[in-house]
């Protein structure tokens, strides 16, 4: 036999190595100023805030 796998990954397993992926992929936080979600590390696009602070101009409707 070759360099293959012992035993097939069971849907558990594959599943719980998939949601880790698409976890790190998007990560949504809610905003501490308006309390929008957005994601993680990056400007909020509703508000305009970063950690608390404004950072960017946004339009207000
Ligand atoms: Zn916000």
């Amino acid at each position: 036999m070759g360099p293959l796998p012992k035993r097939k990954v069971s849907k558990s397993r594959r599943n719980r190595r998939r949601a880790h992926d698409a976890l790190t992929l998007n990560h949504l936080v809610v905003c501490e100023s308006c309390g929008e979600y957005h994601i993680a590390h990056h400007v909020c696009p509703k508000c305009g805030s970063y950690n608390g602070k404004d950072v960017i101009e946004v339009d207000e409707d």
